[in-house]
Parts: structure tokens; sequence; C-alpha cells
């Protein structure tokens, strides 16, 4: 069976046959586009212009939604903890605190990943400048004994505990979260499973794996951040980090 469609003008033919397979005739349509080149160029910027206009419509609508921009505080080694905060807090289990802004996202957060069957829980929350401090001159120490030079110990321990005033625990609204069934184990079923449902909660995955020079901290699979709703859909839609996204739409 053949299927012969001849255009009026130019006689260019599409065919589509059973010999040998279907196929179509590459030749006649490599031919058509030929002759249509124009039209081709002008489909495609205008596609190319709609999908632009799509994109930039989607940028504006959502850097418009974050009322309380607070929330997207960044805090790092570039950024220290601002001087002056709004702070009201919730204590939580295991005496855990939180700002209040989080706590209900975050209770509800859990106890979803508890019903999935799965045993989240929070190893670190608020932490004060002393608390930081005194954790940071832990770990500066215990490097030490482990062989780091004072200057190395104190480089490493920026990067993973964090220096004082440049922890964004100080602000209360991030959380270290790790599987009771094994606390060494980072990336225990549990903490999967936050990966992947966080942003619904408005939290991100603070510090990912190949962000290390833009964040300023190791890869921490652990560490939670409240950013919002709106901003955690978007940053894990975009795969970016928070200091990405405020610089795109906040700067
Ligand atoms: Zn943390």
């Amino acid at each position: 069976m053949e299927y012969t469609v001849t255009h009026k003008k130019q006689d260019v033919v599409f065919g589509v046959s059973q010999r040998g397979g279907e196929s179509v005739h590459l030749s006649g349509l490599k031919q058509y586009i030929a002759q249509r080149r124009w039209q081709v160029l002008v489909i495609t910027l205008l596609l190319s212009a709609a999908v632009l206009l799509i994109l930039l419509g989607r940028a504006f609508s959502w850097s418009g939604r974050t009322k309380d921009v607070e929330l997207l505080t960044v805090v790092g080694p570039q950024n220290p903890v601002p001087d002056e905060l709004n702070l009201a807090f919730t204590l939580l289990e295991n005496s855990e605190m939180v700002d209040s802004r989080c706590a209900e996202a975050l209770n509800a957060m859990l106890s979803d990943c508890r019903a999935e069957g799965l045993t989240p829980q929070i190893t670190a929350s608020f932490r004060t400048r002393e608390g930081q401090t005194a954790l940071y001159n832990d770990e500066v120490r215990s490097l030490v004994q482990n062989g780091l030079t004072e200057e190395e110990a104190r480089i490493r321990a920026a990067e993973t505990v964090g220096a004082p005033g440049a922890s964004e625990h100080e602000l209360g609204l991030a959380v270290d979260i790790r599987d009771a069934t094994d606390l060494t184990d980072v990336e225990g079923a549990a903490v999967q499973w936050l990966h992947k449902n966080a942003w619904r909660y408005g939290f991100v995955l603070r510090y990912p794996e190949g962000k290390e020079s833009v964040t300023g901290y190791s890869y921490q699979p652990f560490h939670f951040r409240y950013v919002g709703p709106d901003a955690a859909e978007q940053i894990d839609t975009l795969g970016i980090t928070l200091e990405e996204y405020v610089e795109m739409f906040y700067s």
C-alpha cells in the first residue's frame, strides 16, 4: 500500500510506504523545509518568544508571592546573622525550638513522614550564639586532635558546623533531621523522604551536593531550612540554592 500526497505548487512528494517498513521520504521533507525556511524561521522565533514570555511571566509572578521576606534571610560565611531579628519561638518535641513561623509546617512534615512508616528525628534546631560558639570550638578542638592544624580545623569546622554568627540555626528557621533507626546514616529512609517532599511544607535542602562554592557549606543531607511554601516550591523546581534564588528574584 502506498500513500502519496502531491503539493500543488512545487510538486513536493511525501510518501509513506510499507515497503521496507514505514518511513517518511526525508529528502522530500528536507526539500519542503528548504523551500519554506522563512516560514520555519518565523514559526521557530515565535515559539521561542512565547516560551520566554511564559518563563518571564512565571518569574515575575513568583517574585511577588513571598510576603514575609525575612523567611528568605541568607545566612552563611559571607552573610552574618542580622543583628535585628523579630524572633518568636515554639517549643517542639525533645525540647527542640524553632521560629514559630515554621513550627506548624515542621510538625505536619514530620507527622506525614511518620505516616509513611518512617522515623524522622530532629537532631538540631535553634541555637543561641553561645551554643553555636561552643559547638564550633568543640569541632575545632576535635579536628586538631585528629591532626589538622588550627587554621585547617577552623576552615573545616566553618564548612560543616558553621562559625558563630554564620549558622542559620541561629535564625531558628533551620533543623537537622536524621533517621532515628540509625542516626549515623545521614541519608536514611526518612531523610530520603524529606529530600523528595520537604518543599511541600516550605522547607528546602539548604546545602546540596555540588553547591558548596555557593553556600560555603559542605553537603549536608540532613539540614533543612524553612523559606515558606512558595519559595520552597520555586527553589526545588529550579534546582537552585537560597543564595541563587534571592539573587535572582529579590536583589
Ligand atoms: Zn544544620
